[in-house]
């Protein structure tokens, strides 16, 4: 099957469930409580695969190394409370980690009846494949699967996925969460921990726009809204201000910070058009309202390649006009 959803929302986690369940020897599965599931939860089950994207290994790794690589990368997953960021530009699902996984599925289940596997941000897969046998090999191994194996994708960017992997897939969208689920998420003492001070909890919540992985990876989220308040305080500081701050915000590189900290600025402009309108300031909420309308157009145009200075420039323009 297919998972796909939102970046961040918790799509490996649910297979990772899933998986779970399927393996489960208990009456109510998951059960939480039988052998199998305690494995399956420590990822130490050995009929439960999880891959997803690793830097590359070098000198073309056998199947040891390559699961080695990826078994130390989950325990690490596991010490942090589960939570870890989303996989950087350079990390893949290379073709020597195919190679195994058509050895892997090959072999029959070493404790259950089936073995299940999890590919995460499985579209990884697609542009580094340089290695046409292997790339054939998973190709093949997902149309005709053994009938004790059972895979789990999950993916962001479905659209990404090669056609004749996507029509071999059931379909299924993992939607955003509700604020009463992120609000729970964000009080678990493991997230409290990763996240580090800053920022409130209601801003958080807006921050995660559903999707609470949002929260992590990015930069650290106290400095992010540190950088978006003082983009604000710049934009109604005067013309020398907001010049110098637009230009401090980088050139290429910089992209995705930027997208982070117009995120913040948005959250921060939310709050403040809500503590206005309670006020009864109208034409402060109002101005405030028109002002994230100007972030959300900036926001477009930073997806669009526009340079960073140029938008914060144009944006600091318009926010100049907002009161304080
Ligand atoms: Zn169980």
């Amino acid at each position: 099957m297919l998972l796909h959803g939102p970046e961040g929302v918790g799509k490996q986690r649910l297979a990772l469930w899933i998986g779970q369940m399927l393996l489960c020897t208990g009456d109510a599965a998951p059960c939480g409580e039988c052998q199998s599931c305690r494995y399956a939860v420590e990822l130490q089950h050995p009929d439960l695969h999880w891959i997803f994207p690793r830097p590359k290994l070098k000198d073309d790794p056998g199947p040891e190394d390559v699961q080695e690589d990826l078994e130390q990368a989950a325990a690490d997953r596991v010490k942090a409370g589960g939570l870890y960021a989303r996989p950087g530009g350079a990390e893949g699902i290379y073709a020597y980690v195919g190679r195994m996984l058509v050895q892997q599925a090959s072999l029959s289940p070493a404790l259950g009846r089936r073995k299940v596997f999890v590919i995460g941000d499985a579209e990884r897969m697609v542009p580094q494949v340089s290695s046409p046998e292997a790339a054939n090999a998973v190709l093949k191994l997902l149309e005709e699967p053994p009938a004790s194996a059972t895979f789990i994708l999950t993916s962001s960017e479905p659209s990404s996925l090669l056609p004749t992997i996507r029509s071999r897939m059931i379909a299924f969208r993992v939607p955003r969460l509700g604020d009463a689920d992120l609000r729970r998420f964000i009080a678990e003492p493991a997230v409290r921990e990763a996240l580090g001070a800053g920022g409130t909890d209601e801003e958080r919540v807006r921050m995660c726009d559903g999707a609470p992985g949002r929260l992590l990876g990015h930069e650290e989220q106290a400095a992010v809204f540190a950088r978006a308040r003082l983009f604000l305080d710049a934009a109604q500081g005067g013309r020398d201000r907001w010049l110098r701050a637009a230009f401090g915000q980088g050139g290429k590189g910089a992209r995705g910070a930027f997208s982070d900290v117009l995120d913040a600025v948005s959250v921060l402009l939310h709050e403040r058009s809500r503590t206005a309108a309670a006020a009864g300031h109208d034409h402060a909420a109002l101005a405030a309202a028109r002002a994230m309308r100007a972030v959300e157009e900036a926001k477009l145009a930073a997806q669009q390649n526009v340079s960073p200075q140029l938008l914060s420039a144009r944006l600091m323009r318009e926010l100049s006009h907002l009161g304080s």
